[in-house]
């Protein structure tokens, strides 16, 4: 890839004023996204809505590219060159995840759409086939929808019942006092790694052992934290994590679920068809070995490809330059955010991910978010799915800055005066 040979050439340090800490992500990174050099309503695009989803590099467009120009065939099905390309692409895009988050094996990862349907096949799986009446399935209060809504049909279903660990009164952290009662009767805990809307990075290597500890089965949400800060499902000791590459600079449509091996063997199917099967009579079918077993259909092979490119890009920069980085920028916005009259701001007083999402008190987060675009700066408002939680901080709405690695404290400076501007206008 070109941009690695650019990296060492063009890599510099540089300073960060306020805090003494030093970004070791080039500054020259930005050059690799083709979308963060435009201007918007006349003014240089400020993309503060990372959480949501993430620009992407030119070598993971490339390698889609490449993919459709040269290799473009299915998987697993032709003794043809392109389609024994194909299914190499396929397969070594899967032992690159399991690579990227320390996964045993390639036969732990099995593609989804996305952490959404990772969670979603979790239920319909390992859910059907394992909860009963009066089990417990223990959630927290800042859960994403996505790792809600598929645990309510659950119940519904089953007659399993939902209990949540509640978030401190200051809504910054997960409250773990009563942990030890909560945990009673527990069949299944899960959680996410890092709050989509407060930015709160959960102790999921504790959690995950307490509730090993009573048998529980564990499953962590990783949609924010995958492509942000080192993942190692085996320090991590869970037994199921999900993620979505669109939020790590991969493509849209593409995601993956770690799922421990002796786990998947007993979990029947998820959606019947092709790719999944080994024999298919007129009444029954046998099914083939996991991972596969879970993937019907035609995968999306070019998204695989991607996803793989976006996680060698990553690993260049390196999950702890990106973590540093994100966290930085995080607190620089939050010190800043700080200086306003009448805002409230939310989530943990000490490190965070990298979002941060606030309320003002005499304006309006969707004229706040209207105006701000019209100066070129991209920031999300409403509940980021999280309406529960919502409800207990008592407002419907927020608006959220959320960051990644190619963004720079020189935009938050412009964030800032956008909103300086924003507010001056509006009283
Ligand atoms: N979980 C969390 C914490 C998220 O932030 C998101 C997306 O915003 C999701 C799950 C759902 O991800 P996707 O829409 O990619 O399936």
């Amino acid at each position: 890839h070109l941009w690695r040979e650019r990296l060492p050439r063009h890599h510099h340090r540089w300073p960060n004023p306020r805090r003494g800490r030093m970004s070791s992500i080039p500054a020259t990174i930005r050059e690799d996204f083709p979308t963060l050099t435009q201007e918007i309503n006349g003014h240089p695009l400020v993309y503060f809505d990372n959480a949501a989803t993430t620009q992407k590099p030119r070598p993971v467009l490339e390698a889609i590219q490449r993919y459709y120009e040269h290799d473009n065939a299915n998987v697993h099905r032709g003794i043809h060159e392109l389609s024994n390309r194909a299914t190499a692409a396929y397969e070594g895009a899967r032992h690159r995840v399991a690579q990227f988050i320390n996964a045993p094996s390639a036969k732990d990862i099995i593609f989804t759409r996305g952490t959404t349907e990772a969670l979603n096949l979790v239920a319909a799986t390992w859910g059907a086939g394992n909860l009963r009446e009066g089990d417990v399935i223990l959630l927290t209060e800042m859960e994403h929808h996505s790792n809600l809504v598929p645990w309510q049909l659950l119940a519904q279903r089953t007659g399993a019942q939902l209990r949540f660990i509640p978030v401190t009164g200051d809504f910054g952290e997960l409250d773990l006092s009563d942990l030890d009662e909560r945990l009673s009767d527990v069949k299944l805990l899960s959680l996410t790694h890092i709050s989509n809307a407060l930015g709160t990075i959960n102790p999921v290597t504790e959690l995950c052992a307490k509730a090993k500890a009573v048998g529980a089965v564990t499953l962590v949400d990783a949609a924010q934290s995958a492509g942000h800060l080192p993942l190692d499902v085996q320090a991590l000791g869970c037994d199921f994590l999900a993620f979505s590459g669109h939020k790590l600079c991969g493509p849209t449509g593409i995601g993956a679920l770690f799922a421990r091996a002796e786990l998947q063997a007993a979990m029947p199917p998820y959606q019947g068809g092709g790719e999944m099967i080994s024999t298919v009579g007129f009444q029954t079918s046998e099914y083939h070995e996991p991972p596969h077993k879970f993937e019907a259909g035609t995968p999306n092979i070019a998204g695989a490809v991607g996803l793989h490119a976006a996680m060698d890009y990553l690993d260049a920069l390196g999950s702890e330059a990106i973590h540093a980085h994100d966290t930085d920028i995080a607190a620089y916005a939050k010190e800043r955010l700080a200086e306003f009259d009448g805002i409230r701001i939310f989530g943990p007083a000490g490190e965070r991910g990298g979002l941060v999402s606030f309320v003002f008190e005499k304006v309006h987060a969707l004229d706040l978010a209207t105006m701000a675009d019209q100066q070129g700066v991209a920031i999300r408002i409403g509940h980021h799915c999280t309406q529960p939680l919502h409800e207990k901080l008592g407002v419907p709405a927020t608006a959220r800055a959320s960051f990644y690695f190619y963004n720079t404290r020189a935009e938050v400076d412009r964030f800032i005066e956008v909103l300086q501007k924003v507010i001056q206008l509006l009283k």
